[in-house]
């Protein structure tokens, strides 16, 4: 191992140390245990090198993904060689990627459609699995963004249910980039209790210790993480 490969991984080891230590100081802070609260390392576009180092060297088994194929092509191999690791999908889904998105995560953050939700039910009984899975919600309710309205997630969640037969464990957001994310984690944890969901994720490398203060479940920390993304 070069010498400038070694201090990229112990880069990795520290960063993961460091962002624990908070999520650890943010649970006492808010009193919450914490084991309620899940790391999701996001994985996209970041090195071979430092993921492997992230579940070899870190012992990290949690991940997240954005992209179904780029997912496949990097997890495949190593889910296989570590199979307690555990992938979130935390990008917009596309019909022609159920097939391979059910085959291979195991949480799927991202139901935000009923066609997707009816691809989704029908893969996952095709395939015998039944994946946990939350609906994104548009809290901000911007233009280019996915994810429902929140007054759309009552119809989606019955629907998702009922016809789908969907697992829907909770809540996912991503704020508006000019807006303080705490009013959305807050609006976020009113939405779930309304609807008698309590799983939310939120909160990213800039925020994560607010959203456990809002109650948030999974954080979603990339470049915290692993530093910069590949472009
Ligand atoms: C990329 C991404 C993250 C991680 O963002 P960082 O700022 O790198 O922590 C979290 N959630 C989603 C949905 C993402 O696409």
């Amino acid at each position: 191992m070069s010498r400038l490969h070694s201090l990229f991984m112990s880069d990795v080891v520290s960063n993961f140390n460091g962002v624990q230590k908070k999520i650890s100081q943010a649970c006492d802070l808010s009193c919450r245990n914490v084991d309620s609260v899940t790391l999701v390392a996001v994985s996209k576009r970041q090195s071979p090198e430092l993921i492997r180092s992230a579940v070899v060297d870190v012992g990290h088994r949690v991940f997240g993904e954005n992209k179904v194929q780029e997912a496949v092509d990097r997890w495949g191999q190593l889910k296989e060689e570590f199979p307690d690791i555990r992938l979130h999908l935390i990008g917009s889904l596309q019909s022609n990627k159920v097939k391979d998105a059910v085959a291979l995560f195991d949480v799927i953050e991202v139901v935000d459609r009923p066609k997707i939700a009816k691809a989704l039910g029908e893969e996952m009984r095709k395939q015998g699995r039944s994946i946990p899975c939350l609906i994104q919600v548009n809290t901000g309710e911007e233009e280019q963004k996915s994810g429902v309205f929140p007054d759309e997630i009552g119809e989606l969640l019955q629907y998702a249910r009922e016809e789908c037969g969907l697992d829907i464990r909770g809540l996912m957001c991503i704020p508006p980039v000019d807006q303080p994310a705490g009013f959305h984690f807050a609006f976020l944890k009113t939405l779930a209790d309304r609807h008698g969901l309590n799983e939310l994720s939120m909160g990213m490398s800039h925020d994560y210790e607010t959203a456990i203060w809002g109650g948030a479940k999974y954080v979603r920390v990339g470049t915290a993480l692993f530093g910069d993304r590949l472009s």
